[in-house]
């Protein structure tokens, strides 16, 4: 059985604790690895690493740094097929989807924040008050936290950034899924990485993840994951006055309206609601449709829905593979049985299937109000729920009927409706007639519950570094 260890100042580590905890084949249900079940004094040696090796880390030239980034993106776009085997295996994921979307994603946030290192620049003011420019130095030792959807990629996406601004980074990946983000610092290893510059520290949250937030060494914390967490940890970094970045929850809304071509556009709708077992926190879980086109859309999606290869993620021909844990399974099943308590409509799925692992079936439902439980509350799973709208205004509210605010898309030809609507929804990231179209310069991150701050391009440059005006008078 693999066994994910600890990766600290270059070389793997067994757990000061001697405990290991099991990982799970979502799609069998059975354990097939285990990995290091870490606590304070593993995350103790990894800052004290990570501290060592901050002063020459950041002391390289910005063109040093990138060369390191890039070689890390070369050695894994070279094993590809076994990071995407493994990223499927620990987190049930379509294969395919592992190997021609998610890994060739993570080499892309390594290559892309080595450019960025060497295109970032700070600002200068130039007026009446004299000369005044920026200087942006790192910060430190970093941590991130990160979960388990997008194991490979959401780990890179906070790494990338906090190594290519001159940063040392302790990292948590999520205990469910540790494969890739292990493998990945195995590698920097291999190649010849500093040792300490990269570190991760496998185990729970509260047994690793608290004691890298509340540790007075880590200068910044870039968290991805649940709302409750997110709120935990800000409530552990506020009072230390800790920079932290918090990607959360989303209960995204899609606005179909009449006039848009939703016939085309089927395919990329229901990929919207049920990518990756509609596990990724831009997935649209709220259908909002315009009442015309309402029955004929509510026909021909289920229709869509119910034609989704459900299979084992390692046949390269599934489209949705089981869920990620138990735990998160009876969460789901849990969210079914309370939607048919609240009057839901089951239109397909609806239950669980009937083979082993954690497998639900893709679910439509509808006849539900924007109050329900159903319709508010983040449920991370392949089911998706319709409502209908008479107006842009009523679609308007029901988009904004939530707490979360992370994204939402909207279909229309109406180019005037598209931007003020655009304009008007309570979100961070908002598509017209598209889903999930990345553009990685772009700010990333949510409003209200789905968090704090923005990750991405240059504003993830900015998070990881410390500004600092210099004013020079001129006389
Ligand atoms: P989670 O909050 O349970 O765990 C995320 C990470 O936090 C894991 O590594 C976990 O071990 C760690 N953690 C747990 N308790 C902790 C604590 N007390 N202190 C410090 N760290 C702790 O989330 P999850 O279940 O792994 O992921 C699913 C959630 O992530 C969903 O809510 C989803 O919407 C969200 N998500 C958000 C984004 C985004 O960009 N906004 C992206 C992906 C996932």
């Amino acid at each position: 059985m693999k066994r994910c260890l600890h990766v600290i100042d270059g070389t793997s580590r067994e757990p000061a604790s001697g405990h290991w905890l099991d990982v799970f084949d979502p799609a069998s249900g059975k354990p097939f690895a285990s990995v290091a079940s870490g606590n304070a004094s593993d995350v103790e040696a990894a800052i004290a690493a990570a501290a060592a090796a901050f002063p020459a880390w950041s002391s390289l030239s910005n063109d040093a740094r990138a060369r390191w980034l890039e070689r890390l993106a070369n050695a894994l776009e070279a094993r590809i097929d076994l990071f995407a085997e493994a990223e499927s295996r620990d987190g049930g994921k379509p294969v395919k989807l592992a190997r021609d979307i998610e890994i060739p994603r993570a080499v892309a946030n390594l290559r892309f924040f080595a450019h960025a290192t060497t295109q970032f620049s700070s600002e200068s003011h130039h007026g009446q008050a004299g000369l005044n420019y920026t200087l942006r130095a790192p910060l430190g030792v970093v941590g991130t936290i990160s979960p388990w959807n997008l194991p490979l990629y959401l780990f890179t996406w906070k790494i990338a950034p906090a190594l290519a601004a001159g940063n040392t980074v302790v990292a948590k990946p999520s205990e469910v899924t540790p494969l890739t983000a292990t493998m990945l610092v195995e590698l920097a290893a291999e190649i010849g990485f500093p040792p300490g510059v990269l570190n991760v520290v496998n185990g729970l949250g509260p047994e690793v993840g608290e004691p890298l937030v509340s540790h007075p060494q880590v200068k910044a914390i870039s968290f991805t994951g649940s709302t409750a967490v997110g709120k935990r940890i800000a409530g552990i970094a506020a009072p230390l006055l800790k920079k932290v970045s918090l990607e959360l929850g989303g209960k995204n809304p899609t606005l179909v309206f009449a006039d848009s071509d939703w016939q085309d556009n089927l395919d990329t709708l229901v990929r919207s609601a049920f990518q990756n077992s509609g596990q990724i926190c831009l997935c649209g879980s709220r259908i909002l449709v315009e009442r015309s086109i309402y029955a004929a859309f509510r026909e021909a999606f289920v229709v869509r829905v119910q034609a989704l290869q459900v299979g084992d993620p390692v046949d390269p021909d599934t489209r949705l593979g089981p869920l990620v844990s138990r735990a998160h399974f009876d969460k789901v099943v849990a969210a079914l049985a309370r939607a048919r308590d609240e009057g839901a409509n089951v239109l397909c799925g609806g239950g669980v299937l009937d083979r082993p692992g954690w497998f639900v079936a893709p679910t439509v439902l509808d006849g539900l109000g924007p109050d329900t439980a159903t319709n508010r509350e983040e449920i991370f799973g392949p089911v998706a729920t319709l409502q209908a709208f008479d107006s842009d205004d009523e679609a308007l509210t029901l988009a904004n009927s939530v707490d979360y605010g992370l994204s939402a898309s909207i279909w229309t030809r109406d180019l005037d409706r598209a931007h003020r609507l655009a304009a008007d929804i309570r979100a961070g990231i908002v598509w017209i007639n598209a889903w999930l179209m990345r553009d990685l310069r772009t700010p990333f991150g949510g409003t209200g519950q789905s968090g704090l701050g923005r990750e991405g391009g240059l504003e993830a440059m900015r998070f990881f570094t410390e500004p600092k005006n210099v004013g020079i008078a001129l006389r």
